[in-house]
């Protein structure tokens, strides 16, 4: 048993992309620079609600193909507004 296994975890990795913003992230975005990028190859941003449109303008501004999926398999339809900073 290790130790550093159950600290490697953090509970907040699902956080949003946006410099600043610390919300959890309801989306990913998936995105490839075809300039720089293998067709194969896919970057991810996570995006909160309130930054999905600010991150994905900023790639569709620069012509990158980009796919907008939820963060979880499983539908969200928490309003943002019912969030309990629970994680510390
Ligand atoms: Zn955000």
């Amino acid at each position: 048993m290790s130790l550093l296994s159950s600290l490697g975890r953090e509970p907040g990795a699902q956080e949003c992309s946006r410099a600043g913003c610390r919300a959890d992230a309801a989306w990913r975005i998936q995105w490839r620079n075809p300039r720089i990028h293998a067709e194969d190859r896919r970057k991810t941003w996570l995006a909160c609600d309130e930054h999905l449109e600010y991150l994905r303008e900023f790639l569709a501004a620069r012509d990158f193909p980009l796919e907008v999926l939820p963060v979880d398999e499983s539908p969200v339809d928490e309003l943002p507004s019912a969030e309990s900073g629970v994680t510390w």
